[in-house]
């Protein structure tokens, strides 16, 4: 049985979430018999896709994150918090992320230390990876995720949360990959790191476009367990997801890593109490995943998806009006499909591969995921009035 720890709370109050931690500690045995952590070096792998205020519930809340720090500090680690955002990964971004998303000024607080370290190195047996030594350089990695729903992979919790350990813009060329071969490196990349437990911060979670470009949604719980795969499964199955659902989760499934719901042991009270006390049946998927079939053509070679999908292929599309013309989207498209011309962005569909990069790093919320099927009636909508 995977021990997988639920516990509700409804607000980011540093007395509560002391309270939370506490209470994921106590059930997973952390720093006493279950991990120990004494004297030990600690990375906290955080979700900081990209500079975000904690309100927006696009990055782990910074003092979710403070308070899993000071837990573990208080039992005798030594504790460093870090990511390698979308985009450059230098010390100059990763300071202006982490003063924008609240994380500067929470460690000054608190008493821990921020990474800045931008070296790089190789993991993988078979595939081999780079990803930022930082994460490596520690006795024991906790991933401190974000329940958010996922454009191209529909849900990322604490096992996608580990693709941050891959330095920023060469996250993009992995998105080149099919579906299913993204699908198989996150979990390579996972299985490298290794984290040694996972929390996933869902008291306010994201839905719709997510990673970054969905709505809040309140759902006052965090979830935490030594596996990974076990946090990830209990936090979907808050959502309404299945591991048939979510293309990582599949692949860890296939490996034997992901437990089935019925070899879950929750805390507090078992699987069937945390769903009553805090499952929704509403949660707004993403427009990438519209029907459960989609997720079964991912798999699907890319001629027989084309042959079967092609009218539910969705693409992004730029709202002219809210485009500020950064760039951000070109700079990390991998397919180079992107132009910014007139101070707005343009992307030509043709080129476009849907990894969806663009819309996760835009800081304007100004990509739409739209049906192919869609852009071509407003396409020949707008010939016929133009
Ligand atoms: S334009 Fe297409 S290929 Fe380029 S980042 Fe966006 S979704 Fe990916
Ligand atoms: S679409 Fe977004 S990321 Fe691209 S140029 Fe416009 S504001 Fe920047």
């Amino acid at each position: 049985m995977a021990k997988v720890s639920a516990i509700r709370c409804a607000q980011y109050d540093d007395g509560k979430l002391d309270a939370l931690m506490d209470g994921h500690f106590g059930h997973l045995g952390i720093g006493d018999g279950g991990l120990a952590v004494d004297g030990r070096r600690v990375f906290i792998k955080a979700n900081l896709l990209k500079k975000s205020t904690p309100d927006e519930a696009c990055v782990t809340h910074p003092r979710y994150v403070g308070a899993l720090a000071r837990a573990l500090m208080s039992r005798g680690a030594s504790v460093t918090v870090g990511d390698s955002p979308g985009g450059d990964f230098s010390a100059s971004h990763l300071r202006r992320v982490y003063k924008g998303s609240g994380y500067e000024e929470v460690a000054a607080e608190f008493g821990f230390g921020l990474s800045y370290d931008t070296s790089v190195t190789t993991v993988g047996t078979g595939p081999t990876y780079k990803v930022t030594k930082a994460v490596l350089d520690s006795d024991l990695v906790v991933s401190a995720a974000k329940l958010k729903t996922h454009a191209l992979m529909t849900y990322t919790g604490a096992v996608k949360n580990m693709f941050g350990a891959v330095p920023g813009l060469t996250k993009a060329q992995h998105h080149m990959k099919n579906r299913k071969a993204f699908a198989s490196m996150l979990v390579d990349v996972c299985e490298a790191v290794r984290p040694h437990a996972s929390f996933i911060d869902g008291i306010w979670g994201m839905e719709g476009n997510g990673p970054s470009g969905g709505t809040l949604r309140r759902m006052d719980v965090s979830v935490a367990s030594l596996s990974p795969y076990a946090a990830d499964a209990a936090a979907m199955a808050l959502i309404g997801l299945g591991t048939g659902d979510v293309p990582y989760m599949a692949e860890a499934a296939a490996r034997g890593l992901c437990p089935a719901l019925g070899e879950l042991e929750v805390m507090p009270e078992g699987f069937e109490a945390m769903v009553g006390a805090f499952g929704v049946r509403d949660y707004a998927m993403p427009e990438t995943r519209m029907v459960s079939l989609r997720t079964v053509r991912g798999f699907l070679p890319e001629r027989l998806r084309r042959l079967f999908g092609g009218g539910a292929r969705t693409c992004p599309v730029v709202a002219r009006d809210r485009c500020v013309g950064c760039g951000d989207c070109a700079d990390i498209c991998p397919a180079s499909a992107v132009r910014v011309m007139g101070g707005a962005a343009d992307i030509e569909t043709r080129g476009c591969i849907s990894c969806f990069c663009c819309h996760e790093v835009c800081p304007a919320k100004a990509i739409d995921i739209v049906p192919v099927g869609k852009l071509r009636k407003r396409a020949a909508k707008v010939g016929k009035d133009g």
